[in-house]
Parts: structure tokens; C-alpha cells; sequence
């Protein structure tokens, strides 16, 4: 008997590797089929030329390895491999404990001042109190208290259920927009799509630039990275890691101090000649004054512009900074026209009020939220979602 179960367990062992050897066939299969594509439209003059770039160029292992084939070869290889990562759909789903947890504070505070038997002048204070706390901004915290009165002014008797869906839906009211949240990422007809990735220093720029790159290869994109952050080379490197990561092509320029706006440049070239999906380009975030910052910034977006329209402008705002990160971010909004926010550090604090407030501030939709320091905590962001786990 035990016989069988070990014969069974060899040819099922056996046929796992036969499967985890076609599933290493498979990618470049895929990839087969987007280049015969390409040469139906006769752009096989580009299309060959990522291939020689790929295999000459930074990544060593030519067959992107998939997770699939664990069974088989139990070790991976500790060489650099491609990653498979995964798509973006439901990821703030998945994040979602990690934002519950630092938001917990607030929303529990909020539904527990709620269900007083009693809801004086004080414990209305206290409610607004909180909600200042988590950096919901003054007048928004106004507004919230005051419809919350009007609310239980109006519907009397409070279950805990009652009072669960009233803040739920006073919540949803005030961080929903009418402005969409999707990211504008679909390759136009002839050219990619761009987008500009700015903010100040330290708010995880390049590190939101390389999450994003490997949610659109999970997405089944092709991406080309710009580092046109040319302060220091570590930064380049920083960006063209994450890029190697995935297969992405990192335009960069050995210069330390190179000209941001040539950089920028070069890579939106480079994603027209390589017929890429997107071309995300890293910035600088070290500019003293208002006036530095509007001519880096506005010169490089001019100067792509010479080859190709700015789809997006995603403006990275660090959670945890408060009043003070959204004082930066509205220098950088009078600077460029900035068409969506990337919330950073969502999961090291429990201000998630801030969301409210930075929408309310700038008049933009917050796209983005980054949930962690792993490769795949960069969230699209959901209203629904992000007040559930407030609420705990
Ligand atoms: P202006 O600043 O808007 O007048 O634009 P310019 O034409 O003077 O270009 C400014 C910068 O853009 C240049 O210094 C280059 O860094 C960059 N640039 C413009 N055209 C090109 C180009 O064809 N190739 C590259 N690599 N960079 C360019
Ligand atoms: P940049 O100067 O704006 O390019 O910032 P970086 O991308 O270099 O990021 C600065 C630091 O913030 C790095 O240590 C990142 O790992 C960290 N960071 C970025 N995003 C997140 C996030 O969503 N959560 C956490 N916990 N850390 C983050
Ligand atoms: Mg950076």
C-alpha cells in the first residue's frame, strides 16, 4: 500500500516538473504572440531590439521563472529572476488589515464616542477633537460633527448597527470624488502613455515609481522607467533595481547632475521606439524654493511634451507628515498640474484622516495608497474599502 502512495508521489512529483518545464516555455510563448503582433503592424524594427536589450543589457536569467514551478524545483536560484507580480486588481482588499490596524485609533474612537447613551456639547467636541487628530483638516472635522448631529437629531434611538452605518456613510461621503481614480495608463494609438511622478524628498517617489512599474507588468503592461532624479546616481539605481526586478527598461544617465529634463527626455524616446505601454518618470524632490522647483519641473514636462502629451502627474505625499506634507504637496500642485495623489505610508500611522483632507486641499483624487515597504504594497485606491477598515 505505502508502495502506491510513493509511486503516486514520484509521478506526480514527475509530471509537476514536466509542467514547471512548459510553464517556463510559456512566458516567452506570450511574448511570441505580442511580437508576431507587432509584426502584422511591420514595427518589427523596434520590436527585436527590447529582446537585444534585454539579453545584453542588466538582466541575466532570460526565461522569467514563475512561482508555478515550486513543486518541481523547490529552491529558486538565488540569481537575479525575472518576477511575476501580481495584478493590481484587489489589492487595497488585501492590504486592508494592514490599514485597519493603523487606523484603528480613529475609527473605534469615533464609533465608541457615538454610542454614548448621552451625546452632550462635550463628547461632540470630542468627536471633532479626533477627527482633528487624524488630520481630517478643521473644517472638514466641522463639517463631519455637525452632520453626525444632524443625523442623530433626526434618526433618534442609535443600535450599534445604526451607528456603525451612519458614520460609515457620513465617512464615504466625504472622501468619495466625483473626479475618476483610475490611473490613465492605456498606451495610445502610436505612443505610450506618460506619467510624472513628483513630490519632496523622502516621500517615496522612486519607490512608488518601481511598485507601479510591477503592478502594470502584472497588469501585462511593458514599462519603461526614467530617472530623471540626477541628484545622485544611487538614485538611479534605486529606480533601475526595481525595474531590473520586472523587465522593465531603466533610461537613466551616468551623470551625476545631468540634466533632468534630457533624461526625461531619453525615456520617453526610448518608450515611442520601444513601442512600451507606459513610461514612468522618477523626479527630483530636493528643490529649495518655488521657483527651482517650477523650472525643474516645468521643463521637464515641457520637454517631453515636445515628444509626447503627460497623461498623469501623480504627486507623492508621505501619510505620515501631516499638516506639514500637505503644505509641500501645495507647493508642488501651484507647480505642476497635478492629476492624482499617491498616499504613501499609509500603514505606519493611524492620521488616515489626511485622505479627506489632501482631496479637499487639492482638489485631486487620491489614485494611489502604499500600504508597506514590500514590492507590492502600492494599493489603487478605494473609498469603500479604505472606510471599512477605519471602521474596523
Ligand atoms: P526650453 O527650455 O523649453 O527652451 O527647451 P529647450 O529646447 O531649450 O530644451 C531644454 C532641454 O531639453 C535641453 O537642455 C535638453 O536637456 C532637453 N531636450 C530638448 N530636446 C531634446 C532632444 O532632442 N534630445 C534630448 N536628449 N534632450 C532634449
Ligand atoms: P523619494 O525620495 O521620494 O524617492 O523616496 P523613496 O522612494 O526613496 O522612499 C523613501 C522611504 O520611504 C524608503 O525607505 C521607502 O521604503 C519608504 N516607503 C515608501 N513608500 C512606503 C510605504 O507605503 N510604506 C512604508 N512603510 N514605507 C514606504
Ligand atoms: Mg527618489
Amino acid at each position: 500500500m505505502t508502495e502506491y502512495i510513493i509511486l503516486i508521489v514520484v509521478i506526480a512529483v514527475l509530471l509537476l516538473g514536466v509542467g514547471g518545464t512548459m510553464l517556463l516555455q510559456r512566458p516567452r510563448g506570450m511574448h511570441g504572440v505580442r511580437r508576431s503582433r507587432a509584426k502584422e503592424l511591420d514595427l518589427t524594427g523596434s520590436m527585436p531590439k527590447v529582446d537585444d536589450k534585454t539579453s545584453a543589457g542588466t538582466i541575466t536569467v532570460p526565461p522569467p521563472a514563475p512561482p508555478e514551478q515550486g513543486p518541481a524545483e523547490p529552491q529558486a536560484p538565488p540569481k537575479p529572476t525575472l518576477e511575476k507580480p501580481p495584478p493590481s486588481a484587489g489589492r487595497m482588499v488585501r492590504l486592508r488589515a494592514r490599514l485597519a490596524r493603523s487606523q484603528s485609533g480613529f475609527g473605534s474612537a469615533l464609533l465608541g464616542l457615538l454610542s454614548r447613551d448621552r451625546l452632550d456639547d462635550d463628547t461632540w467636541d470630542e468627536i471633532e477633537e479626533v477627527l482633528i487628530t487624524a488630520d481630517v483638516g478643521v473644517t472638514p472635522a466641522r463639517q463631519i460633527t455637525a452632520d453626525l448631529r444632524t443625523r442623530v437629531k433626526v434618526e433618534g434611538t442609535r443600535t450599534p448597527e445604526e451607528v456603525r452605518t451612519m458614520l460609515r456613510t457620513e465617512l464615504l461621503t466625504q472622501v468619495e470624488t466625483e473626479a475618476s481614480r483610475s490611473l490613465r495608463t492605456q498606451r495610445h494609438e502610436g505612443r505610450p502613455a506618460v506619467v510624472l511622478v513628483v513630490g519632496v524628498n523622502g516621500t517615496g517617489k522612486t519607490t512608488t515609481c518601481g511598485k507601479l512599474a510591477r503592478s502594470l507588468v502584472g497588469d501585462g503592461q511593458t514599462v519603461v522607467l526614467g530617472a530623471a532624479d540626477t541628484f545622485r546616481a544611487a538614485a538611479a539605481d534605486q529606480l533601475e533595481t526595481w525595474g531590473d526586478r520586472v523587465g522593465a527598461k531603466t533610461v537613466r544617465s551616468d551623470k551625476e547632475g545631468a540634466d533632468p529634463a534630457s533624461v526625461a527626455f531619453d525615456a520617453v524616446s526610448t518608450g515611442i521606439e520601444q513601442e512600451a505601454d507606459v513610461v514612468l518618470v522618477d523626479t527630483a524632490g530636493r528643490l529649495h524654493t518655488k521657483n527651482d522647483l517650477m523650472d525643474e519641473l516645468g521643463k521637464v514636462k515641457r520637454v517631453i511634451e515636445k515628444r509626447t502629451a503627460v497623461d498623469e502627474v501623480l504627486l507623492v505625499l508621505d501619510a505620515t507628515t501631516g499638516q506639514n506634507g500637505l503644505r509641500q504637496a501645495r507647493v508642488f500642485a501651484e507647480v505642476v498640474d497635478v492629476t492624482g495623489i499617491v498616499l504613501t505610508k499609509l500603514d505606519g500611522t493611524a492620521k488616515g484622516g489626511i485622505v479627506i483632507a489632501v482631496q479637499r486641499e487639492l482638489g485631486v483624487p487620491v489614485k494611489l495608497v502604499g500600504l508597506g515597504e514590500g514590492p507590492d504594497d502600492l494599493a489603487p485606491f478605494d473609498a469603500a474599502t479604505f472606510v471599512d477598515a477605519i471602521l474596523g
